[in-house]
């Protein structure tokens, strides 16, 4: 998987039906919670939709011209697990992936205060729920490749910014960080990651042993 970790790129990949379903999800959910964002992909498809109006010349095969086309009809979200009814604390396009109440899935406990949920998706990259508490700090890490955070319910601080609901951090080899969850509540967020991260506190060396996120 190759993405940007630029908004627009991203937006754009989505758009035009280039992403994987791991951060097309990202996508879809973020679109589902604000309406910016929904503008933006409109836009677009609009220009993808544009793009391939003039493709001819560049020889797509019939087939995945067809598909793509298909794809820019369908209303968002846009992911391949149909939406269903499910805990209206994830953004639909979520439903068809946690299937049950947020507290009753089959959360990993990853260190004190923080665990997580993997969601079935095939394609590059993991997505995962991610659940922190209140106050605690996640151990200074940097990246393989590119990390998208959605921050589903309460907030996240890190040097580059504080994230609330419906916020996106889009990290990448570049950034060294270490998320702390505001205190007073627990932050909620989808994560998908390209590969996994790489642990650079101090202890990190050794819990790389240990630790596969
Ligand atoms: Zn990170």
């Amino acid at each position: 998987m190759t993405v940007s970790t630029e908004r627009d790129d991203l937006l754009l990949a989505y758009a035009a039906g280039m992403l994987p379903e791991a951060p097309s999800l990202v996508v879809a959910a973020q679109a589902s919670l604000r309406s910016d964002v929904r503008r933006a992909v409109g836009e677009y498809e609009a220009v993808a939709g544009a793009l391939l109006e003039e493709s001819e010349a560049a020889e797509l095969s019939c087939d995945l011209r067809a598909n793509v086309l298909a794809l820019l009809d369908e209303d968002l979200p846009d992911t391949a697990r149909p939406p269903q009814r499910g805990d209206q604390r994830v953004p639909a396009p979520l439903w068809g992936y946690v299937g049950t109440d947020v507290e009753r899935l089959g959360w990993r406990r990853v260190m004190p205060g923080l665990k997580d949920c993997v969601l079935p998706t095939s394609g590059g990259g993991t997505a995962r729920l991610m659940w922190v508490k209140g106050g605690t700090k996640v151990p200074a890490h940097t990246h393989q490749g590119l990390e998208m955070t959605l921050v589903l319910e309460g907030a996240f601080s890190d040097p580059t910014g504080t994230y609330g609901p419906g916020d996106l951090q889009l990290a990448d080899g570049g950034l060294d960080h270490s998320p702390a969850a505001e205190s007073g509540s627990h932050c909620l967020c989808l994560v998908v990651t390209e590969a996994p991260i790489r642990l650079t506190g101090r202890f990190g060396r050794l819990m790389n042993r240990f630790i596969r996120y």
